[in-house]
């Protein structure tokens, strides 16, 4: 028998940086501001360093990012807002919270981000459905930023804003530039599984904008003005505690670090896997920062049994994502494209292998190993 081999090891860092950890955590126990105390500005200005983003606002979660992102643009009722159907359900969820509509589009199958082409066909359909179309929120999945470069001129000609749900790319760069620092405005997770997480919840919106800075400012703290109690706008209660923030501070000092060892591991896995799997196709002027490394199988393999053959032999998997949003109970009354078959397709054939910056290079060969031979035992 194997030992666990865990999908995602955040005992191993927690180990590397322990004393570091409890030491910031000691100290916002010492001061005792836990709301808004000096590490939130210094956690800020950090990401504003790394990202070279002019203004970074931390917040409650990678959901509320959005939320608050939705709220600065001042998303209405009944307006609508175009979404990938390949995502993690928060993307959709704060459109839908603001009352508005997302209208759903396929995704590119090699880059699991958004199509440039059902992109165009999905403010073409908004047209033809008389929606009030106001923006797009494009998701950089897995790890690898969309192609902002297509995206933009899409979305001006159209008078569409962009946000960035960069939940899982915090860290990547797209032709030099950093996640958070491509578009006007970006959101961010630090779910404690996420490329650069805290102990708990957390988020951050980034944004070059100083008026959208400003507003979003206020709408974390229940949209306060100037003076104690005055409020200038219908905010929420949107802040980072404390002490994820003094978390996050050690956190950020090793990541450029985990970043690279995630691209060695990435690199290693798609050198060595069985070509008969689609490995993540990254583009030359990108880097991810490895959020999820995830294969598609081919048809011919029954996902279920290879995930099972897997599991016994100790290597666990996931399926990001098993279901598109346009077929979830609470999102299928929602507009969309077309029949969205890329993302149907993919929803039963991807699968996602163990990735984190400090699996040992045994694991790696030891993974790829039995995935190799498990694929050569199906036959199309
Ligand atoms: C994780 C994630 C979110 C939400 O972040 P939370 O911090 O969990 O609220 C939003 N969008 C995407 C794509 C995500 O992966």
């Amino acid at each position: 028998m194997n030992p666990a081999i865990p999908f995602i090891d955040l005992a191993a860092q927690q180990k590397k940086i322990r004393p570091e950890i409890e030491k910031a955590i000691q100290t916002v126990l010492e001061h005792g501001s836990y709301i808004m105390g000096p590490e939130i500005e210094t956690l800020e200005k950090r990401l504003a360093d790394f990202t070279k983003a002019k203004h970074v606002i931390s917040c409650a979660d990678g959901t509320v990012a959005l939320s608050l992102s939705l709220m600065a643009k001042q998303v209405k009722a009944n307006q609508a807002v175009i979404v990938p159907n390949f995502t993690f359900a928060a993307t959709a969820e704060t459109v839908a919270l603001a009352g508005a509509i997302p209208l759903f589009v396929d995704i590119d199958p090699n880059t699991f981000n958004i199509s440039a082409n059902s992109l165009k066909l999905g403010i073409q359909k908004a047209k033809e459905l008389n929606l009030d179309l106001v923006g797009i929120i494009a998701v950089d999945l897995f790890g690898q930023t969309a192609d902002y470069d297509i995206l933009i001129p899409i979305a001006e000609d159209n008078n569409l804003w962009i946000i960035a749900d960069a939940a899982q790319s915090f860290g990547a760069t797209y032709k030099g530039k950093y996640a958070g620092n491509i578009v006007d405005l970006s959101t961010t997770s630090f779910f404690p599984a996420k490329p650069l997480g805290c102990y708990g919840d957390g988020g951050a919106i980034f944004t070059n904008d100083d008026k959208i800075a400003d507003t979003l400012k206020s709408l974390r703290l229940h949209g306060k003005g100037q003076d104690p109690y005055e409020y200038i706008h219908i905010g929420l209660n949107g802040r980072l505690d404390t002490i994820q923030a003094a978390i996050l501070l050690e956190k950020l000092k090793i990541f450029p670090q985990e970043c690279k060892l995630r691209n060695t591991i990435a690199n290693y896995y798609s050198t060595g896997l069985n070509p008969l799997l689609k490995k993540p196709i990254i583009a030359d002027s990108l880097e991810s920062v490895w959020a999820q490394y995830t294969l598609t199988l081919p048809s011919y393999i029954d996902r279920r049994s290879f995930i099972h053959a897997l599991k016994i032999k100790g290597i666990p998997t996931m399926i990001y994502y098993p279901i598109p949003l346009d077929q979830q109970i609470a999102y299928a009354h929602f507009p969309k494209v077309d029949d969205l078959s890329i993302s149907h397709t993919l929803c039963n054939q991807v699968l996602s292998l163990p990735m984190h910056p400090y699996l040992e290079k045994f694991t790696q060969d030891f993974i790829i190993n039995s995935v190799n031979s498990l694929v050569d035992s199906f036959h199309p």
